[in-house]
C-alpha cells in the first residue's frame, strides 16, 4: 500500500513538472499574454541604442537626457553612449 502511495505521489509530481514545462514551452512560443496569471508581471523591454539589444530596464544602466531615458545592456554600452555624446 505504501509503495502504491509513493508511486502515486511520484506520478503526480512528474505530471505537474511535465505540464509546467509544456506551459512554458507554449507561452514561450506565442508570448505571455498580459495579466493572465499574475505570477510573472510582463517586463517591458527597452532597446539598447548602442548595440540594439532588447534589455529589461535597469536604473543602474540608464542615462536620462532631454526628457528621455535610455537603457543599456552593460556598462560598456553606457560608457560608449556617453562618450559619443
Ligand atoms: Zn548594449
Amino acid at each position: 500500500m505504501i509503495r502504491f502511495l509513493l508511486l502515486a505521489i511520484l506520478f503526480i509530481m512528474v505530471a505537474r513538472a511535465f505540464w509546467k514545462l509544456m506551459d512554458s514551452v507554449i507561452e514561450g512560443s506565442r508570448g505571455t499574454p498580459p495579466g493572465r496569471r499574475g505570477q510573472t508581471p510582463p517586463v517591458k523591454l527597452v532597446r539598447d541604442p548602442v548595440c540594439g539589444t532588447y534589455v529589461p530596464p535597469r536604473p543602474a544602466l540608464s542615462v536620462t537626457a532631454s526628457g528621455t531615458t535610455q537603457y543599456f545592456c552593460s556598462e560598456r554600452c553606457l560608457k560608449e553612449y556617453r562618450e559619443r555624446g
